[in-house]
């Protein structure tokens, strides 16, 4: 077991005060080893029942939502609170979600906690109240002026892959804009929502209340968000699955729903591109994180004239990474998140072959893997893109290679998925490009390596991808309603 506790302690975040769980502790599990972590505190429907509650009294009787000025200062000693502690955050955050030492500098840490600033830029600077022209509506002139106020409560359902980008591309919009949260992370992950839940108690003046944080290792406690009707938005990211009911659930109140869930976006590899360069590309970026993310690509799509070629040249750079330790600074891709997943996983692999696939190289446990969930870079050619393991959401370091035609026909490929997250177009001709880009229905896409990722860059999914966009402007604004007033001019 480690010495690790999460910074400051295992508590959860209610009403301003740092409390145990009604429900004693529950187990957490290092995955690189398999073995006991610690333990977090394991919050129940009191617990989430009383978060509610001091939530929605900071929003009905504070002055929180209407001091945007004040709001950009919380949020930004919280994120210097989190900048203080940056070293203990990264050993929770290898330890507890596996991730690889070299992504905390970018994704896993550091870049969300900066993106923190631009949340708090934009309390300050968004235009609050804005005046429409003078009309005459049924004869009678108006003064109009539209007011952008905060939702009121959110809930903030969060999963296990990247816990503080993903709970600081909740809790920092929905702050800035205004709202009180309750933020429920995953069971796997319960120390990084821990330490900003102690954080922001400890180190800034978010007053009591508009900021709570209940860890659980029951996920029911997480629905309890969706349906309570003394929330006003729930904000969820996770599986497709888990999206459906959650959205269900919240239909009973009608509350705002926001939807970032799960991708299988494509890798379009055009026939003037350098294939192999596109390719140990495509089989680098599946490997990151062991392919623990919802915007990787996980289908290469390459022409069929130059298919085996494709075959060849990711197999060569996808069997050439090592799964390994998080801990390792040359690690990139560290192990799955749990036994589950990686059971998950290697029932996919078995499927693959059951459909007529073949795996190219990987598909199995490292052989130095010890008891850490790891799972091997792996390959599946053979297979079209109607198979099991093309349509469906892996979750893994596993790529799938599929032949196309012609540029219309990787478009077609492309877009037969119930998904569009993400995606990336590979080639040297803008006008191809352009065709390829504008033809493929997804909410964000990499041309030839581009990164769309950062906070002012709007990200989300079209079809069963999700609702709604986190980060950027749009991010902010799906924290806020519309209120329109009108007066006789
Ligand atoms: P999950 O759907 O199992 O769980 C996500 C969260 O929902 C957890 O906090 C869980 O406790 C909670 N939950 C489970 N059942 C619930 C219910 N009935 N009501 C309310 N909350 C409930 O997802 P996961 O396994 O933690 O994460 C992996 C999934 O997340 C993948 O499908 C991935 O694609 C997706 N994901 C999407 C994005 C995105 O931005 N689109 C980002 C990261 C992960």
């Amino acid at each position: 077991m480690s010495d690790l506790r999460p910074v400051g302690g295992t508590k959860l975040l209610i009403g301003g005060k740092l409390l145990d769980g009604s429900g004693g502790v529950f187990e957490t599990v290092d995955p690189a080893s398999g073995e006991r972590l610690g333990t977090a505190a394991d919050g129940t429907s009191v617990d989430m029942s009383a978060a509610i509650a001091a939530a929605r009294t900071a929003f009905d009787e504070t002055d929180w939502s209407n001091d945007p000025a004040f709001r950009a200062r919380c949020i930004r000693q919280l994120r210097d609170a989190m900048r203080d502690h940056i070293e203990e955050l990264r050993e929770i955050t290898i330890a507890e979600v596996g991730a690889p030492r070299m992504l905390t500098a970018g994704p896993h840490l550091e870049g969300p906690v900066d993106d923190l600033g631009f949340f708090a830029d934009l309390a300050e600077a968004y235009s609050w109240r804005t005046d429409l022209p003078i009309a005459e509506p049924l004869g009678m002139r108006t003064r109009r002026q539209l007011r952008r106020e905060a939702v009121g409560v959110v809930g903030a359902i969060t999963p296990w892959n990247f816990p503080h980008q993903i709970n600081l591309a909740k809790v920092g919009p929905a702050l800035a804009a205004g709202n009180t949260v309750v933020l429920k992370p995953a069971p796997e992950t319960p120390w990084c929502a821990a330490a900003l839940g102690t954080l922001a108690a400890e180190h800034t003046d978010i007053p009591a209340g508009v900021f709570n944080v209940v860890t659980s290792s029951d996920h029911q406690v997480g629905a309890l968000l969706a349906e309570d009707p003394r929330v006003d938005l729930v904000s969820f990211t996770g599986s497709t699955s888990t999206g459906k009911a959650v959205m269900a659930a919240a239909s009973t109140t009608i509350k705002k729903v926001f939807l970032e869930l799960g991708g299988k976006s494509a890798f379009v590899v055009l026939d003037d591109a350098d294939i192999r360069a596109a390719c140990g590309m495509a089989a680098f970026s599946v490997s990151v994180h062991a392919g623990q993310g919802c915007a990787l690509c996980t289908r290469l799509l390459v022409p069929r004239s130059r298919y085996d070629e494709a075959v060849e040249a990711t197999a060569k750079t996808l069997g050439g990474i090592r799964a390994g330790d998080p801990n390792d600074p040359r690690t990139v891709c560290g192990p799955l998140i749990s036994e589950r997943q990686r059971e998950r996983v290697e029932r996919y692999i078995a499927l693959a072959g059951e459909e007529g696939g073949e795996i190219v190289v990987g598909g199995g446990r490292p052989t130095d893997g010890g008891a850490g969930f790891f799972i091997e870079p792996t390959l599946i050619a053979g297979v079209t893109n109607s198979s099991t393991v093309a349509q469906e959401e892996i979750f893994g370091p596993v790529l799938v290679i599929l032949p196309y035609e012609d540029d219309d026909d990787a478009i077609r490929i492309a877009n037969d998925s119930p998904y569009g997250l993400s995606g990336s177009v590979w080639g040297t001709d803008p006008d191809r490009i352009d065709k390829v880009v504008s033809g493929i229905r997804t909410g964000t896409l990499g041309v030839n390596g581009g990164t769309w990722y950062s906070a002012d860059a709007p990200f989300g999914g079209y079809k069963q991808s999700g609702i709604g966009r986190e980060m950027g402007v749009a991010g902010f604004e799906e924290y806020l309603e519309t209120k329109l007033v009108a007066y006789p001019a």
